[in-house]
């Protein structure tokens, strides 16, 4: 079997590292150099408790959440999701080291156009693209408007500053002022180390975008006067969406979607890497298993994430609905280091409650890793 993969994120280079130990060959292509050009938190939260520790690129784990609303709250991490900020530059280049070293060819600076595409089809038997969203199938095959039917935007700044007060923990804090349509919104400060920091803003977006109502930028700008980081200087900036909501059809004659342009980041709270991984080992099972593995694809991706998308669902709906102080209320309650306060909380939002020890408490399968 002969494979071209798309893109060399994280979704692109797992498929790659996940077909080579298969001795599939594996072309990769990449519209730049592996690890140019990435605007990210640089975050893994293993959302799914499934993921190995990365290697190389890794800069810390992160143990504590501050979440700030009325007030900052931290919220300690269990032992059974993990957060891992990154370099996600070295990390990715490392992939993509270990991907040649057993066999897959990476063509840098290889734009994939909708022509080529077409030509790859009659080329390789499969093709996984993992270029993100909009992905280039979706010009192809014209259904780029299912990833702007419901999405987050988001934009941010890498600093460096001060952050030795923060580090190694990461904040994040939910905008009081933004209206109920855009929500989840919230901003959110990881520090690398204690001198530079990816800080940035996200709304989610549904339908057609205000630009007077939502500027981003000025969001930042203002956020970053408030933190007392106005006087940081900005390293790099950017901005992108994140694809919430997964598409329709996964397939496309002999194409697989991989990753953000399958739709897998998460609504609530944008991340997409963890999924991103787990979907490139996924993506080539499914070829791999010809037309039942490929009939399973989905099934599979959505059983893993059900429970998941299901407290992601519950928690989206009470930052609609409650008011600020409400939610003000519930973040101290589960923060609380007493057990009376979390359990009259856990009492008042028994939905919440029924959904967490759903996500937290079915030990799911952990995929075979590549790396
Ligand atoms: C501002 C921001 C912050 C984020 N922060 C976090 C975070 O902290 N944690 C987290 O988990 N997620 C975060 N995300 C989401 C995360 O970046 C994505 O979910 C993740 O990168 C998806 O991986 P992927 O491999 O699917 O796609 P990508 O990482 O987008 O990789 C796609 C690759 O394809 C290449 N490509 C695109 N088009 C072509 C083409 N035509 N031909 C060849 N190559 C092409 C691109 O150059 C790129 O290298 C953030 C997103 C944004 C926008």
């Amino acid at each position: 079997m002969k494979i071209a993969i798309i893109g060399a994120g994280p979704g692109g280079l797992y498929a790659a590292l996940a077909a080579a130990r298969e001795n599939i060959r594996v072309d990769l292509f990449e519209k730049r150099k592996v690890g140019e050009g990435i605007v990210c938190g640089e975050c893994i939260f293993d959302s799914l408790g499934i993921m190995a520790r990365p290697g190389r690129g890794l800069l810390h784990p992160v143990d504590e959440i501050v979440m700030k609303c009325r007030r900052d709250y931290t919220f300690p991490l269990s032992r059974l999701r993990k957060l891992w900020m990154l370099d996600r530059r070295i990390w990715q280049q490392e992939l993509a080291n270990l991907a040649r070293s057993r066999g897959v060819v990476i063509h840098e600076n290889a734009k994939i156009t909708q022509a080529r595409l077409r030509q790859m089809q009659k080329e390789y038997d499969w093709i996984a693209d993992a270029s993100g969203a909009p992905s280039v199938t979706s010009g192809l095959y014209q259904f780029s408007d299912e990833y702007f039917k419901e999405y987050l935007l988001a934009y941010q700044v890498l600093l460096a500053g001060d952050f030795s007060a923060l580090a190694p923990r990461i904040k994040v804090a939910f905008f009081s002022n933004l209206p109920s349509e855009l929500q989840p919104a919230y901003y959110w400060i990881f520090p690398k180390d204690a001198g530079q920091a990816n800080a940035g803003v996200v709304c989610t977006v549904r339908g057609t975008l205000n630009r007077d109502r939502l500027d981003l930028k000025k969001l930042l700008a203002d956020v970053l006067l408030a933190e007392g980081l106005a006087a940081a200087s900005v390293l790099e900036k950017g901005g992108g969406i994140g694809t919430s909501r997964l598409l329709p059809h996964l397939v496309y004659d002999n194409i697989i979607l991989v990753g953000d342009a399958a739709g897998l980041t998460s609504a609530l709270h944008g991340g997409g890497i963890d999924m991103a991984c787990l979907s490139g080992v996924l993506a080539v099972q499914a070829v791999i298993g010809g037309s039942k593995g490929i009939a399973a694809y989905e099934k599979k991706l959505k059983r893993y994430m059900r429970d998941k998308l299901a407290l992601e669902k519950v928690t989206i709906r009470k930052m609609r609905t409650l008011s600020f102080d409400q939610f003000d209320d519930l973040l101290s309650g589960v923060t609380s280091a007493s057990k009376v306060a979390r359990l009259k909380t856990a009492l008042c939002h028994p939905d919440m409650l029924y959904a967490t020890i759903k996500w937290l408490g079915k030990k799911k399968d952990v995929p075979e890793w590549p790396v």
